[in-house]
């Protein structure tokens, strides 16, 4: 066993810390089929990051090859398939045409959950970015953040403010607006379910 893999099982056995209670933390496996830049891919996983950290739950994000000639680079991603269960899939405009959301999808503008796969639409994305001039890593991670929730919430999880609003607005994507928070009810909830109870 590396350190790196001991850091890892002192943390996870909450050993280290010496606290009974262990922090919630969700795994995140990334397709980038629309071929995101790294540094927006980054910078998007990163606001995302911050809206579940503000609600005390850590996310780590492991990127996965989004074809068999690029696997060898994605090592990390093949070891996790089957021990997490969310998916993020960045996708073109063409892929979403093939996705029809069942009874229990949520479609919004910008992406589509479905029971454990969060589609965002990144064509979309773009275009929302120009047309209201702002970059896109930021319309990605909120859309990357809200699409998560609705994967972990279950149904009826939109809310009158914060990330988990419907519809996104220009103003929203301020960070200090706290529209890319969870409201603090869902944040406990989310926490509950985290920690199977
Ligand atoms: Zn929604």
């Amino acid at each position: 066993m590396g350190i790196s893999a001991m850091v890892f099982w002192v943390f996870a056995l909450g050993i280290g810390s010496g606290q009974a209670e262990q922090k919630p933390s969700i795994t995140v496996l990334v397709y980038n089929y629309a071929n995101v830049s790294a540094a927006n891919l980054a910078a998007g996983e990163a606001l995302a990051t911050r809206s579940y950290r503000a609600a005390g739950i850590e996310i780590s994000w492991i990127e996965c090859a989004v074809s068999a000639r690029k696997s060898q680079r994605f090592r990390e991603c093949e070891q996790a398939i089957g021990k997490h269960w969310l998916f993020l899939r960045i996708i073109t405009e063409r892929m979403a045409s093939g996705i029809v959301p069942g009874s229990k999808g949520r479609e919004d503008a910008l992406g589509i959950a479905l029971v454990s796969h969060a589609f965002v639409l990144y064509e979309r994305i773009v275009d929302r970015a120009n047309a209201w001039g702002l970059a896109e890593s930021v319309i990605l991670g909120h859309t990357m953040a809200h699409e998560l929730g609705h994967l972990l919430l279950g149904d009826y999880s939109h809310t009158a403010s914060g990330v988990m609003q419907p519809l996104v607005h220009r103003q929203d994507l301020k960070l200090e607006s706290g529209q890319f928070l969870f409201e603090p009810k869902q944040a406990t909830k989310l926490r509950a379910r985290l920690r199977g109870e």
